[in-house]
């Protein structure tokens, strides 16, 4: 099959994704042989294929928001031809404390896709079976692949964060994972403010229904419940917390943040405000995320490349050169 692998991380310019013909996925025990139909592009990508998180096997295949077809190791609950999604989650143990107190996101031996087992910037993909999930036909195959990380994550920081129906709530950054979010918390009935660099994505933003959109680091005219940041800038969290009423919560989701500068801690922290990490996910938010997302009719924006061009669709996610989401369609 053809895939796009990634023998040593270097800076997304150097083009480190080959595209290569590989050996096809052998079915095994207890997971589903996928025929890819489209993967979408997660910032997580570019931190894997740059070497910011470190490569843990050699010839990677990048890529966690799958959406296969089962065409191997069908079972009674997804025959062949299922359509189904796959997402950061590769697996867990299921025994550690951890996933025993439903705490499976931050199991001691969890895999992810596409960093720990080959993920789908490929024709074919393998996935353990009791970590994907069946997707609603309300949602087609482009738009649904960027729910499967941006969206999910991006529903879990919300959670991470507590938000509240109706309450005031501060996106700091507006990339696939915000442009999701927005709709959940219209869905809540909250008011959106949008901190952003990139005059298209505060475009974005606005047209979108944020209540107010303003640059990179800015504070929103109103005191905030609570925040997300989306960039992976230490400066970015600072400023959400500036703009946090007292017991506010901000939720960081980044896998990976440039520093977390000085701050003052009687100013921005005290009052019980809260400064959380976002963590992978579980499959009861993926579950719950999708069927929000199939009843609100959850449309992502999408620009679509092909196999050929992954290490290009990475390059635009650096550069913040689209808005919405990249997609690729091998
Ligand atoms: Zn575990
Ligand atoms: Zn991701």
């Amino acid at each position: 099959m053809k895939a796009a692998v990634l023998t040593s991380p270097q800076a997304i310019t150097q083009h480190p994704l080959r595209i290569a013909d590989v050996a096809d996925p052998q079915p095994k025990p207890g997971h589903v042989l996928l025929r890819v139909r489209a993967c979408g592009v997660c910032r997580t990508d570019l931190h894997i294929v740059e070497g910011e998180l470190p490569p843990k096997h050699p010839n990677m295949i990048p890529g966690h928001q799958i959406v296969g077809e089962v065409t191997g190791g069908a079972t009674k609950d997804l025959p062949i031809g299922t359509r189904v999604g796959v997402s950061w989650l590769g697996g867990t143990d299921g025994t550690c404390p951890y996933c025993r107190r439903g705490e499976e996101n931050l199991c001691d031996a969890i895999s992810f896709t596409g960093y720990d087992v080959p993920g789908g910037y490929a024709q074919y993909a393998l996935a353990r079976a009791e970590f994907v999930y069946r997707l609603p036909d309300a949602l087609d195959d482009l738009h649904a692949a960027p729910l499967l990380c941006a969206g999910i994550i991006g529903f879990r920081s919300l959670r991470v964060a507590g938000v509240q129906q109706g309450e005031r709530v501060g996106l700091f950054g507006f990339g696939a994972s915000a442009h999701l979010a927005i709709a959940v918390l219209h869905a809540w009935k909250c008011d959106v403010y949008v901190s952003t660099r990139g005059e298209s994505h505060r475009e974005l933003a606005t047209s979108l229904g944020a209540k107010w959109v303003g640059g990179e680091t800015d504070q929103p005219p109103v005191e905030l419940d609570r925040a997300v940041t989306f960039a992976p800038s230490g400066d970015v969290v600072v400023a959400a917390l500036a703009s946090l009423r007292k017991g506010g919560v901000v939720a960081i989701n980044a896998i990976h943040l440039d520093r977390i500068p000085q701050f003052d801690y009687d100013k921005l922290l005290w009052g019980e405000r809260q400064l959380r990490s976002v963590a992978n996910m579980t499959r009861e938010d993926a579950r719950d995320f999708l069927a929000l997302a199939a009843r609100i009719a959850l449309k992502p924006r999408v620009t679509v490349f092909s196999l050929d061009q992954a290490n290009e669709a990475l390059i635009a996610v650096k550069n913040d050169a689209i808005d919405g989401a990249a997609v690729i369609v091998p």
